[in-house]
């Protein structure tokens, strides 16, 4: 199988190529030229674990990937996680499911996807004897949940950019107390937007960028919207029968990537009835669901730091199948978007999407009151997506985070600190972390100095 780009203006790529690139060189989205049906599949695969599920997955894309390196991949990767049935399908009634996506190293349901992807970038370089240089500028959980891919990996380097003082506590923890020697934790003396606009600088200075065959970590990869598929089928095949028709999974979204990874599966023949998109206060997708309108906004900070996005950067993916893949107009409304901050939309899946938005009080209420029914405790992520949950549906919500990320949060609504022991563990590892002026110039003087 080959990958095309959103805006149509790159050769096809392999899936190897794509995934290495991550970003296709016409500044467009890699996507499967055609997207297979796996309707006659689903039924030979509904008792595989999940790592078996996955390998059936990937191999239908990675179709330059021999199958035993797609398997030695898949075990790597969710080996880290701590719970057996990887992403643990939990009942609190009759019509509501959690799914658990926080069993991995950083707690996230990022871990799905930064493993596949650390632990690929690692064969890669195996197989080319190539060593990579991956930067990234994060606000929080990205960074940590990619440092962790890439944790002792031979011949790759991780240097993460983060806003001094800015990151909670344990995300600091969770990227520079690692202990590993490829780990570069670098806390900029500014904001997330002063990080990002020197990591852009660097990245565009195609000299420097090449001579250490530096990588971005970014929402974007194809490999990460892949593997983000497979919880969604995962948890789709845990139904009974008598479910399955009428499920609507419920997700907490900032960037649009969680809950396309769904909607692509549905596109691919599994029969989700809905998916329902819930944001924090930063609701610039609950309002292009209202409305049609898409109109980029400022950011407020909220009690769910990971959704603070206003940029939803994977919604191009889902545009360019609205535009029923035309790619000249695409290119027309990603470029109206950059000029005017808005577009209308006429056409999009309106029957499968369905939205809501939660307010920082929201979030605490919620999180008391799911506490109080079920004896069940959510993040504030996750808070987010039990506002108004559909009663005339299954709903399975996409729990995107342990609650002992956010301890602060979780005092206010319920009054306790929940725990997880790596979290703990953190707490009495030293804090290596290097602390670098917002100039291009300093970041790129560190990188000369540690690359591999
Ligand atoms: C990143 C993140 C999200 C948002 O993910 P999208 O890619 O924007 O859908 C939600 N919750 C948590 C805990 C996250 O880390």
């Amino acid at each position: 199988m080959k990958f095309i780009s959103t805006r149509g203006q790159t050769e096809p790529h392999t899936f190897t190529q794509a995934v290495a690139i991550g970003l296709a060189p016409d500044g467009g989205l890699f996507l499967p030229e055609r997207l297979p049906d796996i309707s006659p599949r689903l039924s030979a695969w509904r008792n595989l674990s999940y790592a078996e599920l996955c390998n059936e997955f990937l191999a239908l894309f990675a179709t330059d990937v021999p199958l035993d390196v797609i398997e030695q991949l898949t075990r790597r990767s969710y080996a880290t996680f701590t719970h057996p049935e990887i992403a643990p399908l939990k009942k609190l009634d009759d019509r509501t499911y959690v799914l658990e996506l926080f069993h991995g190293p950083t707690l996230a349901f990022k871990d799905f996807a930064l493993q596949l992807l650390g632990n690929f970038y690692g064969w890669q370089g195996e197989q080319t004897g190539r060593s990579i240089n991956v930067l990234g500028a994060t606000s929080g959980d990205t960074g940590a949940a990619a440092i962790h891919g890439l944790l002792g990996k031979p011949r790759t380097a991780i240097f993460i950019l983060y806003p001094e003082g800015r990151v909670s506590p344990l995300q600091e923890r969770q990227m520079a107390c690692t202990g590993a020697a490829n780990v570069h934790a670098l806390a900029i003396d500014g904001s997330f937007d002063d990080a990002q606009n020197a990591l852009k600088n660097i990245f565009g200075e195609r000299d420097f960028a090449a001579k250490h065959r530096l990588s971005a970590v970014n929402s974007i990869n194809l490999l990460r919207v892949l593997a983000q598929c497979v919880y969604y089928l995962y948890a789709w095949l845990r139904l009974a029968e008598s479910e399955r028709l009428n499920v609507e999974f419920v997700v907490p979204t900032g960037n649009f990537g969680n809950v396309f990874a769904g909607w692509l599966l549905q596109r691919m023949g599994v029969p989700i009835q809905s998916f329902k998109i819930a944001t924090n206060q930063n609701d610039i997708l609950h309002r292009f669901f209202l409305s049609g309108e898409y109109r980029i906004d400022t950011v407020q900070p909220s009690l769910a730091p990971s959704m603070d996005i206003q940029v939803a950067s994977n919604f191009e993916r889902f545009l360019y199948y609205s535009l029923d893949e035309d790619s000249a107009k695409l290119r027309t409304v990603m470029a109206d978007l950059k000029a005017n901050g808005l577009y209308r939309f006429e056409n999009f899946d309106r029957d499968t999407f369905s939205s809501s938005c939660a307010t920082d009080a929201d979030i605490t209420g919620i999180i008391r009151r799911v506490y109080e029914r079920y004896q069940y405790v959510v993040d504030p992520h996750t808070a987010c997506a039990f506002q108004e949950l559909n009663r005339d549906r299954i709903s399975i919500v996409l729990s995107t985070a342990h609650p002992a990320k956010f301890p602060a949060a979780l005092v206010d609504a319920i009054g306790t600190e929940p725990t997880h022991p790596a979290l703990d563990a953190l707490k009495s590892r030293p804090i290596v972390k290097h602390l670098l002026p917002a100039t291009e110039a300093a970041i790129k003087a560190y990188i000369d100095q540690h690359a591999v």
